[in-house]
């Protein structure tokens, strides 16, 4: 099956990476890969021609930190601090949580994030297994893993908690590499060495990616200094054999400049998470500094708890204001730079190559953007618009591996119906 996508702007990417932005072309998708970005008239024939006037073609965004069963605590606990936050509010709420209620919370902010162009996303909670069924069944791309977490020196290893994280990422495998099997540290807060050493070892020997909480707040960052002679969390983890080019770390607020060099040296990738940040008022991360460096920077929501929703146009829009206001220069971070981390370098860090660019080879993870509604007009600078002007709702087509999941408030492999009053019943059940 191919489809010819026409008529649209396109984001394409160049031969030497750089995005550009092409009038007067179309895209040929071939199953699950593009087979032709160019002029119109030079196109191959296709099975079916979509008229995408009036949309820009963009690389389908990828969410690099999400816990997205977390829909079902959206925005509760609103303006309490971190740790009351924490105990009083999504505590007791996850601890009620079955499989069901995960199976049905990831639907929810799948739909949010197929409806609002998120073509592939991290995620981190409980019951993997129901997500990877939610993954799989839904069509969007995904890294899925069992949360590492470990409360004592000895106890299990080599069976409990640790043997469940091996299982899930040696035994969950999807043919065509769409949803993807990891490894995940919660954090160092929440592990103990001989654990930490122990997952790096196994990561190592199967090949996976891996995923980390790392100093997000300033209090974890200090506690992990007291705790470790004074090694950062990052200087910790790699101490432990971690770090390297198939990790990544969700928000690194707190980094310091020597943390900065072993991230770089080890190749090791960031999920900025901007929303989640200010509204937990953790601070946030240096990332004008990691990109100076060279280190790769993807982007996240984090959870609805703390953000609240999943769209990652606001994300684009926060990163890249934070940044500049907070180096006090409006000429860091262009917008073709926060599109390449919402996009291919987050596909990076999740150990995809072969996704985030619109180029031919790559899987077909597109999304058109409509520039129908008064705020995308005038269009003087299509990247400038993406990131500033455009918003999640201006999605009118979401497509992964060639398939259009999400069109103009239709969702091909999803019950919208049915989600919906299956999360009423499980918010009935939790909140009561
Ligand atoms: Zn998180």
């Amino acid at each position: 099956m191919s489809i010819k996508l026409s008529g649209g702007i396109i984001l394409a990417t160049g031969e030497n990476g750089e995005f550009q932005v092409l009038e007067g072309s179309c895209i040929v998708v071939n199953g699950k890969y593009i087979e032709y970005i160019g002029p119109e008239n030079e196109a191959p024939a296709a099975d079916e021609v979509k008229d995408m006037k009036g949309r820009i073609l963009m690389p389908g965004i990828v969410n690099s930190h999400c816990h997205g069963p977390m829909t079902l605590l959206r925005g509760i606990g609103g303006g309490l601090a971190l740790q009351e936050w924490l105990t009083t509010a999504i505590f007791p709420i996850e601890d009620k949580l079955i499989p069901e209620d995960v199976r049905i919370g990831e639907v929810w902010a799948v739909m949010e994030m197929l409806a609002s162009g998120v073509t592939c996303v991290s995620e981190m909670y409980d019951f993997p297994e129901q997500m990877w069924q939610v993954l799989k069944e839904t069509g969007i791309k995904g890294n899925v893993s069992r949360v590492g977490l470990s409360f004592s020196d000895t106890e299990e290893i080599p069976a409990g908690r640790f043997k469940e994280c091996v299982d899930f990422a040696e035994n969950f495998k999807d043919e065509d590499d769409r949803v993807l099997s990891e490894f995940c540290l919660h954090s160092e807060y929440l592990t103990k060495e001989p654990f930490v050493k122990r997952i790096a070892e196994a990561n190592k020997s199967l090949h996976k990616t891996m995923n980390i909480h790392v100093s997000e707040t300033k209090l974890e960052h200090e506690e992990c200094k007291a705790r470790h002679n004074g090694l950062t969390p990052v200087q910790y983890l790699e101490k432990c054999g971690i770090l390297d080019e198939r990790t990544y770390g969700a928000h690194c607020v707190w980094v310091e400049k020597e943390d900065l060099d072993i991230m770089k040296d080890k190749k090791f990738s960031v999920a900025f998470n901007p929303s989640s940040n200010c509204k937990l008022a953790s601070g946030f991360a240096p990332i004008n500094d990691m990109l100076a460096k060279g280190i790769n920077v993807g982007i996240g929501t984090d959870g609805t708890a703390s953000n609240d929703n999943l769209n990652m146009f606001e994300e684009l829009h926060l990163g890249s204001l934070l940044i500049k206001n907070s180096a006090k220069d409006a000429t860091v971070l262009n917008a073709e730079t926060v599109l390449k981390m919402a996009t291919v370098n987050g596909a990076k860090a999740l150990g995809r190559n072969d996704t985030g660019e619109l180029k031919v080879g790559k899987r077909a993870d597109i999304i058109a953007v409509s520039m129908d509604k008064p705020h995308m007009y005038p269009a003087f600078d299509i990247m400038n618009l993406l990131v500033y002007s455009a918003q999640g709702s201006d999605v009118v087509m979401t497509m992964v591996d060639g398939n259009i999941l999400y069109e103009n408030g239709i969702y091909m492999t999803i019950d919208a119906e049915k989600a919906k009053a299956d999360m009423k019943s499980s918010v009935l059940r939790l909140y009561k």
